[in-house]
Order: structure tokens, then sequence, then C-alpha cells
């Protein structure tokens, strides 16, 4: 049997994958089954953010290996400890949790706020507010909090207490406000799984200065947009605002699993002994990894990011067959005249990987691309939009 065959057979069916073996990478390219080469422009779903095999992460993972892979949280270990420094230098923010997943970190967000409400503000404050066509992950709290109907159908009852409102509507926000009472706000300020929809500023401070005056809590999911996708260490730090709480994931560990929930100070202390926890969490190789990476995402590093995001998207938009160009740094979303699933079918063919987001086309290459690589990516998704 052929792997492909193996796979349909033994690994359960909820992936419709390319017909694409992948065996090896090295930085932005990687090689499947055959010997052909591709163009890497998703890095997993933005996960390998320093692309494949890169030598520093590399030692950094392989040397935490040969000290120790995992402790219990019941003890204390350095690379957890060294990465939560460095991400609450990076934000300003206070405290970190490690987690394993997007949504495990948006569920610890959301039990902050839930605990923040109920202590604050009373046992009947717990209504979680969402954006309509967000992604916050997949477990049955935070599918509730994804406002897409058609995660939902499948999976009845959910987590009760959630709502989620129309993005860009602030008046929306003020009217449940009036009957409901709201213990926090849960937003991408771009939405990322949605096709790469940017919230408006406006929209993005009024949800901040709503949120304060109020006494809810603003939490920024950062799964995807974090870790320097965007031009800035956190995709807030584009529109002037900070948040109570941030999740994320994905880029963080540059290609191993971990997340974490990272705390302002007005949540710090909002967990006491036995109040969260998890096995993996934490875990010192991922941490480890997740250290290197951390560092090298430096102010420098950052606006070369937004650099290469805005060559790329100058490329795109002199080009007839897209009509639209959307994202910030190197997330990337174009809305094609073709189908979006034909042009990342064609751009397979032509040896590039890329995802799509809804109708659009999404793009979220390792942060490191050279720009060689990262033009010639672009002539090929570019002569894969013609029709
Ligand atoms: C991917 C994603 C998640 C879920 O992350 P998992 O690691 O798959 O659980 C949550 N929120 C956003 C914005 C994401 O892009």
């Amino acid at each position: 049997m052929s792997l492909i065959e193996q796979d349909k057979q033994y690994i359960a069916g909820t992936y419709a994958r390319f017909p694409v073996e992948l065996v090896s990478g090295k930085g932005s390219v990687y090689t499947d089954v055959n010997g052909k080469d591709y163009i890497d422009m998703g890095a997993g779903i933005g996960v390998n953010i320093f692309g494949a095999q890169d030598d520093g992460w590399k030692n950094a993972v392989i040397s935490q290996l040969n000290n120790i892979q995992h402790t219990s949280n019941l003890y204390y270990t350095g690379p957890c400890v060294k990465l939560a420094k460095a991400l609450c230098e990076k934000t300003g923010m206070s405290k970190v949790f490690f987690v394993n997943s997007g949504a495990e970190a948006n569920e610890c967000a959301i039990k902050v706020a839930r605990k923040y409400a109920a202590e604050h503000r009373g046992s009947d404050c717990y209504t979680i507010v969402t954006i309509k066509n967000s992604f916050h992950g997949r477990t049955l709290t935070t599918l509730a909090a994804t406002g897409q109907e058609h995660y939902h159908e499948l999976y009845q009852p959910l987590t009760p207490g959630f709502v989620s409102v129309n993005a860009d509507c602030p008046e929306e926000i003020i009217e449940l406000s009036k009957t409901t009472k709201i213990a926090g706000i849960l937003f991408e300020c771009i939405q990322g799984e949605g096709g790469v929809l940017p919230l408006s500023k406006e929209y993005i401070r009024f949800l901040r200065k709503f949120t304060e005056e109020n006494d809810i809590i603003l939490m920024c999911d950062e799964v995807q947009t974090g870790n320097g996708r965007t031009g800035k260490m956190y995709s807030y730090m584009n529109f002037d605002i900070k948040p109570d709480v941030i999740s994320t994931a994905k880029g963080l560990g540059g290609g191993l699993p971990i997340a974490a929930t990272i705390l302002s100070e007005k949540v710090e202390n909002i967990f006491g002994p036995g109040d969260n926890g998890t096995t993996f969490g934490a875990n010192p190789v991922s941490c480890a990894g997740a250290c290197y990476i951390v560092g090298k995402l430096t102010d420098e590093f950052l606006s070369d990011v937004a650099r290469k995001g805005a060559m790329l998207k100058e490329k795109f938009l002199a080009c007839p067959d897209i009509e639209a160009v959307t994202g910030y740094g190197l997330m990337i979303g174009l809305k094609t005249k073709k189908s979006a699933g034909e042009v990342v079918k064609k751009c397979i063919e032509d040896g590039v990987l890329c995802l799509t987001a809804k109708d659009r086309v999404r793009l979220l290459p390792p942060l490191n691309t050279p720009d060689e690589l990262l033009l010639k990516a672009a002539d090929i998704i570019i002569n894969a939009c013609k029709n």
C-alpha cells in the first residue's frame, strides 16, 4: 500500500491533504519524496517561522535535549523562566502561563476573564464577546468563541456564555452591554482563518477604551499574528493599544508545540495554586527553542519583516488577476479572480506551497526567507493567478 493509501486507512479523515509527501527541508525550501523542491510560503501554518532546520534553533533544542526533555510542573526548570521573562520584557506584560496549543492558550485566557469577572463584578458576569468570522480553536469552548456558525453545527451544545458581534460595529457591543454583563472581549486584530482581514484601527481602539471604562478583560488572540509575523512582536502593536491578556502559539516555538497566555498587571495574580494546570505545558525543549526564536525577534529583524511584506504587497498589487491584497508584514491575503483553491493547486505544480483562508490565498512564509526566494515565489503565485 502506498503511504497515501495507508494514511487514508489509519488517520482520521479530518484533513483534505494535497497529494504531496514532504520528506525534508532546509530554510524555506522543502523537498518531496520524488525529489521535487518547493518554496515554502506557509511555514506549516505560520509555525516554522525560521524555516526548516534553522541552525541556531536546532542547537538550542538539541542542547536542551541533551539535558532533560521533560519535568513535571512540580519542579523548577530554567527554560520556561527564561522564556517568560523574555516575553514579559518584549510586551510590558507581567506573567505567563504556558500551554501546548492555540486553543488551550485561548481557554486559559477565557478562564482568566471569567475568574476576574466573578471576583470583581459578580457571578452573573460571565459573557465573553467575540467577533463574527473569527477563529479561536477547536475545543468545545474555543469553538463557542469562534464566530462562524458552520463550525458549531455538529457539536451542540457548546459551552454557553459566548456572543459574537459584527466587526467594526461599536454600537453592537454598546447595545449588548445594556442587557448583558460582559466579562471579556476576545478578538484577532487580523482575522487569519477568516481571510486575512484586519479590523479597523478605530474599532480596535474602541475595544480598548470600552473595556477599560467598563472593567472588561480585553484578550488579544495572537496565535497566528504573533511572534513577529506582522512586522511587530505582536499584531496589537500596529494599533497602539495594549490588551489585558495575550494568547499566542503557532510561530512561538519555531516548529515545536508550545503556546502561552500572557497576563498584564491587571490580571497577573488571578491564578493561585491549583487554579489551572497542564502536564506538557512549559516543556523545556519547546521553551529552549522558543527562547532562541524570541531572542531573534529584535526591532531590526521585525522592521525587515515589514519591509519584506511591503515588497511582496507591491508586487501583488500590480497584478491584474489579484483584486485585493490584505494583511500586515508577512501575513498576506490575496483575493484572486481565479478561485483560491485553484491557485494553490497550480502553485504546488509549479513548486510553491501556499495556504488558503476562506476565499483568499494566504501567505505566511518563514520570516527569514531571503528576498530572492520571496520574489521567485511571488512570480510563481502571480503566474498561477492567470486564467
Ligand atoms: C490556529 C489558531 C488557533 C488554534 O490554534 P491550535 O494550536 O490549532 O489550537 C486559535 N486562534 C487563531 C487566531 C489561530 O490562527
